[in-house]
This record gives C-alpha cells, sequence and structure tokens, in this order.
C-alpha cells in the first residue's frame, strides 16, 4: 500500500515536472510520516525512499533512534519549533524546514557548531498574512536571511511557505509565485538560498509548475491522519 502510493506519487511528481520542462531530479519528495508509527517509515524505506518529514521535534528524536539502523535515512523537520527543543533537531534532523525567527537560528547554530555540523535551513514566510500560523512576515524576510547567513552551524537553504487552506490546488499558486519571487531576489546576496519547500498532498503539482525542490507529501502517501 504505501509502496504503491509512493511509486503513483512520484510518477504525478516525474509528470508534473515535465510538463514544466524541468527534469523531475529537481524535485525531492518528502514522505510527511508525522503522528504515523515509525514502522510506517520502515516500510517506505524497504520500497526504497530515503527522506521523511517530521513535525514534531520529539517524535523525530524518537524516530531517529527507533530507525537508527536505516543507512542514509534522512529525517527533515517541517513543523514550528520552540527553542529549548532545537537540540533535538540539531542532533537528528537532516535539514529544518521552518526556521521563522533568529533567536532560534542562533539556538539552532550554536548547537549545530557544539556537534560539529551545519544545518540546511529553509527561512519559512508567512504570506497568507496569518497571525496564528508560523513564519517570517515578507518584510521581515531580509532581514532574517542577512543574520541568518551570518551563523556558522546553518546553511541558508531556500525559502518554504505552507499557503492558506484553500478550496483548490489552483488558489494556491499566487502563493507558490510569491514565493519564488522572493526567492528569486535572495539569490543575488545568498547563493546557496536556492531551494523551494512548498507544495502538500492537494497541491504538489501546482507547486512543481512554480519552481518547488522539496514537495512534503503526508496524507496521499500515509493515509489521513486521525
Ligand atoms: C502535515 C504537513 C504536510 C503534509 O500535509 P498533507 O496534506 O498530509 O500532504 C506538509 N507540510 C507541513 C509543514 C505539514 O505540517
Amino acid at each position: 500500500m504505501i509502496a504503491e502510493n509512493l511509486r503513483a506519487i512520484q510518477s504525478r511528481i516525474d509528470k508534473a515536472a515535465r510538463d514544466a520542462g524541468r527534469d523531475p531530479s529537481e524535485v525531492t519528495l518528502l514522505a510527511v510520516s508525522k503522528t504515523k508509527p515509525a514502522a510506517m517509515v520502515r516500510e517506505a524505506y524497504a520500497a526504497g525512499h530515503r527522506a521523511f518529514g517530521e513535525n514534531y521535534a520529539q517524535e523525530l528524536r524518537d524516530k531517529a533512534a527507533e530507525l537508527a539502523d536505516l543507512k542514509d535515512l534522512q529525517l527533515h523537520a517541517i513543523g514550528p519549533l520552540q527553542s529549548n527543543k532545537a537540540k533535538y533537531i540539531a542532533q537528528s534532523a537532516a535539514a529544518f524546514h521552518a526556521l521563522d525567527r533568529i533567536g532560534l537560528a542562533e539556538e539552532l547554530s550554536k548547537r549545530c557548531v557544539a556537534l560539529g555540523r551545519v544545518l540546511p535551513c529553509y527561512l519559512e514566510v508567512n504570506l497568507g498574512g496569518e497571525a496564528q500560523k508560523g513564519g517570517v512576515m515578507p518584510e521581515g524576510l531580509d532581514a532574517l536571511a542577512d543574520a541568518t547567513a551570518q551563523l556558522p552551524g546553518i546553511r541558508l537553504a531556500g525559502l518554504m511557505c505552507i499557503p492558506p487552506n484553500l478550496e483548490e490546488p489552483e488558489a494556491a499558486r499566487p502563493y507558490f509565485v510569491r514565493l519564488r519571487t522572493l526567492r528569486d531576489g535572495l539569490r543575488a546576496r545568498h547563493p546557496s538560498c536556492a531551494g523551494l519547500s512548498m507544495g502538500m498532498s492537494g497541491d504538489f503539482e501546482v507547486a512543481i509548475a512554480e519552481g518547488a525542490t522539496v514537495v512534503r507529501v503526508g496524507s496521499a502517501i500515509f493515509g489521513t491522519r486521525g
């Protein structure tokens, strides 16, 4: 079941990339396994998948421990993070996709330096102006990028967004275009800031058409969450 879902999503990704004149290998699929048991990650891994997304710091830490025998397993942290849990992400995450404030960046960098590693980070931008959601407001993005780029334990890998809940996948397109435009604007000063982490189960094809380099797909692979 999981193997089949992965194959189906991967072929939709490949098609969306080709339709956009892009090489499918430019798009990484993060299989979002939040709230699902480690056994399901193991099943996807057995089917050949390596990159996963987790929202909660402790859950990521626990899955990393349970799955430590799986070589090349990548657990990406994609959810909001409190600074006091930064250590779990520094220790166990392949990358962090929801960096939205300098205090958190400093804490992550300090932890990563102590561990002798550099953590790829995506800056999450709050494009819907939604107070209840994470993400730096677009007005604050330049300052956050400039400050983060100074930190030795972090590599600025790109931008991330979660558009407001929308009825139609097409309705997300303007948000994806906006994120790409913001990324293009930063790239001259910060060449490593090349990635676009955008697109979920309902809208990843639209995101790929607009330049996504990472799509985060959960329910379409592992089933709906309880
Ligand atoms: C849960 C989640 C996803 C996956 O959502 P689906 O709709 O299940 O594909 C992607 N990104 C983030 C940040 C999430 O929290």
